[in-house]
């Protein structure tokens, strides 16, 4: 059996047309399937919808969160309630081509443990959006080693891999990068990203600075790493100054240093500070996965 999960969060408009969409699909191929939604703390009506969705249909399930978790948390409940022998994860705003779950499965049927969705196109963004993107897959991709410039959520997982990415204990798992990470059979293929048909997206700028932060530090202590250059660059800097400092003082003009000496320590302190910032950062991660709080919290189950 095929199980699709889909993450919601304010998608009432959205439920219908994709429960419709999919299921249709599924029938006109012929595949065994269940649709699980999961309710990622909507404020709007999107569990009343999917509870709708799940009395007509039983194929269709739900899991509801007790309140907003994040895509990540939703995709793991997803997988953690999926029955099947592979899980396809599809964005519920239809952005991800649904003909293409079609194409994924006979691809897993040939024996492929991982179809890795990759979109051909990003899509419309604006060049901030797309400049800052790039940054952020540049530096993830030299993280783990994977180009993930075009990666997306939109996979086909075996039901291995999927239990492998269950059993993993992290809190801060970063789906998209973990399920190239874990290896496996795989396989990509392209897909058009299309336009949101309703809604809008989800994702605040602020958000997106969050994702992309913690994201880069669940993969890499690069950052940390950053202070130690920082560090000997101070060095270098200050050793000139010395230098420079030393020479003036022996023609005896020595007096008028007082711009060095602010600039000097400005710079030390910036530098202390954000060194400080990053280890804090770490920190607080290993903090947090030590507290050992799940992932999500589920209030109610449909179907
Ligand atoms: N989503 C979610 N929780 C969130 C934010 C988004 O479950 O906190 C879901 C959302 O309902 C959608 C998918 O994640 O199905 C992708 O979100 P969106 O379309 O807003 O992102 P974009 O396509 O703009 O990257
Ligand atoms: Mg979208």
């Amino acid at each position: 059996m095929l199980s699709i999960v889909t993450p919601a969060y304010n998608e009432e408009q959205m439920i219908h047309k994709t429960a419709q969409t999919i299921s249709s699909l599924m029938e006109a191929e012929n595949i065994e399937y269940e649709v699980i939604f999961v309710n990622d703390g909507s404020k709007d009506k999107t569990w009343e919808k999917i509870c709708e969705e799940g009395e007509s249909n039983t194929k269709i399930r739900g899991v509801c969160f007790s309140r907003n978790f994040g895509k990540e948390s939703a995709m793991f409940a997803g997988m953690a309630e999926a029955k099947g022998d592979c899980v396809v994860i599809i964005d519920c705003d239809l952005q991800h081509p649904p003909k293409k779950i079609v194409e994924m499965y006979r691809l897993w049927e040939q024996g492929y443990e991982i179809v890795e969705g990759v979109k051909a196109s990003r899509g419309k963004e604006s060049g901030m959006h797309a400049f800052a993107a790039k940054c952020f897959y540049s530096l993830i991709s030299n993280a783990t080693n994977i180009d993930m410039s075009h990666a997306s959520d939109f996979k086909l997982l075996d039901r291995k891999a999927v239990n492998v990415l269950l059993n993993m204990p992290e809190k801060n798992a970063f789906f998209r990068a973990l399920s190239s990470w874990v290896g496996f059979k795989s396989i990509q293929i392209e897909y058009d990203v299309q336009e949101r048909e309703a809604g809008e997206s989800k994702w605040s700028t602020k958000s997106l600075i969050k994702y992309a932060i913690t994201n880069i530090t669940s993969f890499t202590s690069a950052p940390m790493q950053l202070v130690t250059i920082l560090g000997v660059v101070m060095f270098v800097v200050t050793a000139l100054f010395a230098v420079i400092s030393l020479v003036q003082k022996f023609l005896g003009q020595s007096l008028d240093g007082f711009t060095t000496v602010i600039i000097l320590q400005c710079f030390t302190g910036s530098v202390i500070m954000i060194s400080l910032g990053i280890i804090g950062y770490y920190i607080a991660k290993i903090y947090d996965e030590i507290k050992g709080r799940p992932r999500y919290i589920i209030s109610e189950r449909k179907n």
